[in-house]
């Protein structure tokens, strides 16, 4: 069996204990063993040492010269495509069209900020906003700058995007100026080692740039510094034990936490059935149920819709969910592949339990399902799940409980924007909802009541109905984050994701030096 080795100091590092159960990579349709990861053993007080000594190459280069390095992870990547795409559809229990997603996404983000690098030119210094003059005569002045923080950044990833989650962290971090330790979550582990091993082989990085952990973090957190940063991507119960780990308290380091979030889709009254709007409203709810086996931070799963519509929404769902085929995802024709690991089956199993609360199944089972081309027995398979609640409460688990995987509820309003945005709100921020309608007046009031609980609110409407991106995608140039539940974080967002990476310093003085310390070149 494959054993996954890290990548710290510079050179790969074998685990040296004896890995945990939790430590097996298998195959999710299968249970077929793949991997093994341990990070046991590895000075994790050295790998981030070494990382932050590779920060002072990144802050000699310029943003073009950066960007650069940034397009070299991108193109790599994608030249290793399918390679990547049969590791994501092993181990991750992918389809092909699932794999694509987190890999394209990956090259295609890094791309995006290279991109970004080579607009950003000769400066390694980011003005922030205007000169302001500050005393009487037109040489006192104020500046805010933007210069790369001195430590690492240590990205801790979900589960469900090991190729995306890696790329679109490193790529804003590595713009910055500031050299990554990355750590994928370790059950899905093999397609960030493969890219890592890539970069590797071809000398894409240099040295200290990106630092590799297949395993357990250990006690990495508890040697961070106060210009050190750590984002992490996952539950929002791990998120708080990290942001509440001692070093990173003591010694003030940033965090950034990406968490659950209860996406939500709101229907507006005026859409008429089988319009252009209907059906990407549709299209769009089917797609983030099933699309990754509906494990993505971004899926809908709250579906909101005037009670007159109730009945139509939940049987055009269903015709569509009933074409979904369940199955292994190396098959062609298998539109969804299992959960990603037997700890998800269980949680989303437990989880349409506790939605059943308040919400009735009118679609799929938690526990029958029939999968192609898979042993009887084996495999994380679920089948899509619809719920209907009818009478929905803030309180119900429906806006308190995220289940990971292809379940979504339909519920009623009143057809008005206030009642949509007061049930959308119920879900205590999310990362992105999804309005759909023509109408001016009742998208105005929708947006601005749901948008200080959202990092993102996409509307859907018949003049951009052919050519919406769907709101489970991320885009690099849009910022990806949210409040409350979603972890209170901000990633993305074009040039707007480098200031996490960057310490913000108010330079006030004679005008004619201020301009020379922020001058290009
Ligand atoms: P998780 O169990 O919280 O794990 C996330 C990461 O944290 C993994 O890399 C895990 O490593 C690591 N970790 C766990 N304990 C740690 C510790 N003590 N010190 C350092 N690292 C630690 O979450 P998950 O099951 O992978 O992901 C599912 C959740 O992520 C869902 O709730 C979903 O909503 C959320 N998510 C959010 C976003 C977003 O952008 N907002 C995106 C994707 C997923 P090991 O794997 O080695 O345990």
């Amino acid at each position: 069996m494959i054993e996954l080795l890290s990548h710290v100091g510079g050179q790969w590092a074998k685990g040296s204990g004896q890995p945990d159960k939790s430590a097996l990579l298998v195959n999710p349709a299968t249970e077929e063993p793949l991997a093994r990861a341990s990070t046991a053993g590895i000075d994790m007080k050295a790998a981030l040492a070494f990382a932050r000594a590779g920060g002072a190459d990144l802050r000699r280069r310029t943003f073009a010269e950066r960007g650069e390095l940034v397009r070299a992870m991108s193109r790599a990547i994608h030249a290793h495509r399918d390679e990547l795409l049969g590791l994501a559809i092993a181990n991750g229990g992918n389809t092909r069209s699932d794999a694509k997603f987190d890999v394209d996404g990956a090259s295609g983000t890094l791309a995006a900020y290279a991109d970004l690098g080579a607009e950003l030119g000769d400066a390694r210094v980011l003005l922030d906003g205007e000169a302001t003059q500050l005393g009487r005569s037109a040489r006192l002045f104020g500046q805010h700058v933007l210069v790369p923080r001195e430590g690492a950044a240590v990205h801790v990833n979900a589960f469900n995007f090991p190729a995306w989650g890696l790329a679109e962290k490193a790529a804003v971090a590595i713009l910055a100026g500031v050299p990554v330790i990355t750590k994928p979550a370790t059950s899905t582990a093999l397609v960030s080692h493969r890219i890592v091993q890539i970069l590797v082989e071809e000398s894409v990085l240099p040295p200290g740039a990106l630092s590799f952990l297949a395993g357990s973090a250990g006690d990495l957190l508890s040697h961070l510094g106060g210009q050190d940063v750590l984002a992490f991507t996952g539950s929002s119960v791990t998120g708080r034990m990290l942001r509440g780990t001692d070093a990173v308290l003591a010694h003030s380091v940033r965090v950034n936490v990406e968490a659950d979030s209860l996406n939500a889709a709101v229907l507006g009254p005026d859409v008429e059935l089988g319009s252009d709007l209907w059906n990407l409203f549709l299209t769009d709810v089917a797609r983030d149920m099933t699309q990754k086996t509906g494990q993505k931070c971004t899926a809908i799963r709250r579906v909101y819709v005037p009670s007159a519509r109730e009945e139509e929404v939940i049987e055009a769902l269903r015709e569509r969910l009933a074409a979904v085929k369940v199955g292994d995802p190396s098959r062609d024709d298998v539109t969804m592949g299992p959960l990603a690991t037997a700890q998800q089956l269980a949680d989303v199993r437990d989880g349409i339990a506790k939605l059943g609360a308040c919400a009735k199944v009118v679609f799929g089972s938690a526990t029958e399902v029939s999968a192609l081309g898979v042993s009887p027995g084996k495999g994380f398979f679920v089948s899509p799940v619809l719920l209907h609640g009818k009478e929905p409460d803030a309180r119900d688990a429906v806006h308190n409980h995220e289940v990971f995987g292809p379940v979504a509820t339909v519920m009623p309003y009143d057809g008005t924007a206030t009642a949509a945005a007061t049930l959308v709100r119920a879900g205590a921020g999310g990362l992105v909802t999804s309005v759909y309608s023509d109408d001016k007046a009742f998208v105005r009031d929708a947006v601005l009541g749901i948008a200080p609980y959202h990092g993102r609110v996409t509307v859907g409407s018949s003049k951009v109905a052919s050519q919406a991106f769907p709101p489970g995608t991320v885009l690099p140039s849009l910022v990806h984050g949210g409040p409350g539940r979603a972890g209170g974080g901000e990633e993305l967002g074009g040039r707007r994701g480098l200031a996490f990476y960057q310490q913000r310093v108010a330079l006030q003085g004679d005008r004619a030096l201020l301009e020379a310390i922020t001058a290009k070149g």
